[in-house]
């Protein structure tokens, strides 16, 4: 089933749309059942929240190449940094097969590109763990997994946003091996009999509290997040990916090769930066999303929540615990 298909079904379901007051529910969206169509109740809308609420929390957004946080949580991603996360971008592939030139240049310029991510999106610093592109599906997963609970435990972690680690139809090693090691990390990250030795070397256990899930193919879709303020943020993040993806500087490709026709589109404007800038808000991320990401537009998605701009995500978040409240409402003095 094509994702845009996924969705349709997903709405015509009759999954109601939950949004409270403040538009930022914390609720534990775990699937009630694994069908594709969220329980009534469970789509959470994710607004605009004002200030910096989520100051002195930590995000993560682990990538395996340097497009695919730019392409699918890039608005989101900007989001949750304006509202006062401090951010981090791990890269857990080198990118060395993405790209034109040798494959030593070909690493070179997506790294220098991956860190254009990173400043476009706000985040502070940039992890590469340098595994090889297309081969993730041959690594060390045990490996890897604890590099990423080092990274947890040292950053102290609250928020993820990766790939859907169950999503299925997906093809790259790469995007599915980051994104089942990474859920493993989240939890284990919290286990204090887990690499003892990091405890030993001053790290406390510390689990991850929140997962945004993205995904290329079928979802459970639980939560879409308004990223209307900062779609502008998503095209700079997918601009600065020059080396490789299907947006960085393809509007001024495209105005180049209609202007040896003799043609051009007024949506491109009249310089390279806004034909690259314009080709991706309207283009890459709107009319020729399918095509171009494998994903519905974001426009189109937004529109069907009311929405000018959005993102789709399986979230887990913590689930409250009964017992504290009933604690708190049935405790009596001795
Ligand atoms: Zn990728």
């Amino acid at each position: 089933m094509q994702r845009r298909d996924f969705v349709a079904q997903f709405l015509a379901g009759g999954a109601l749309v939950g949004s409270s007051a403040d538009g930022m529910t914390p609720h534990n969206a775990a699937p009630g059942k694994i069908s594709g169509i969220a329980l009534p109740g469970e789509v959470v809308i994710e607004r605009p929240l004002r200030g910096q609420p989520h100051s002195g929390k930590v995000l993560a957004a682990i990538q395996p190449h340097a497009d695919d946080i730019p392409f699918f949580a890039g608005g989101t991603v900007a989001k949750l940094v304006s509202e006062g996360y401090t951010g981090y971008l791990i890269r857990t592939s080198n990118d060395e097969k993405a790209g034109s030139g040798t494959p030593g240049e070909t690493i070179l310029s997506n790294e220098g590109d991956n860190d254009e991510v990173a400043k476009a999106l706000g985040l502070r610093k940039v992890f590469n763990l340098g595994y090889r592109n297309h081969q993730l599906d041959g690594i060390s997963r045990e490996e890897m997994r604890e590099r990423l609970i080092f990274l947890i435990r040292l950053l102290k972690v609250d928020t993820v946003v990766c790939y859907d680690p169950w999503s299925p139809y997906e093809e790259n090693p790469d995007h599915y091996v980051t994104a089942q090691v990474t859920e493993a990390a989240c939890w284990m990250a919290g286990m204090d009999k887990d690499y003892p030795e990091h405890v030993a070397a001053g790290l406390l256990p510390h689990s991850v509290q929140e997962r945004y899930y993205f995904a290329r193919g079928p979802q459970l879709v639980n939560r879409i997040v308004d990223i209307t303020p900062w779609v502008d943020k998503k095209v700079e993040a997918n601009l600065a990916n020059k080396t490789q993806g299907g947006a960085g500087e393809n509007g001024a490709r495209l105005r180049s090769r209609l202007a040896a026709q003799k043609l051009r589109l007024p949506i491109l404007g009249n310089d390279d930066d806004t034909a690259n800038r314009e080709y991706i808000k309207h283009f890459f991320l709107d009319l020729d999303s399918k095509h171009l990401r494998g994903v519905p537009s974001d426009r189109e998605l937004g529109r069907q929540y009311g929405l000018e701009w959005a993102e789709a995500f399986h979230y887990i978040g913590p689930a409250e615990s009964m017992l504290d409240r009933y604690v708190a409402e049935h405790a009596v003095p001795l």
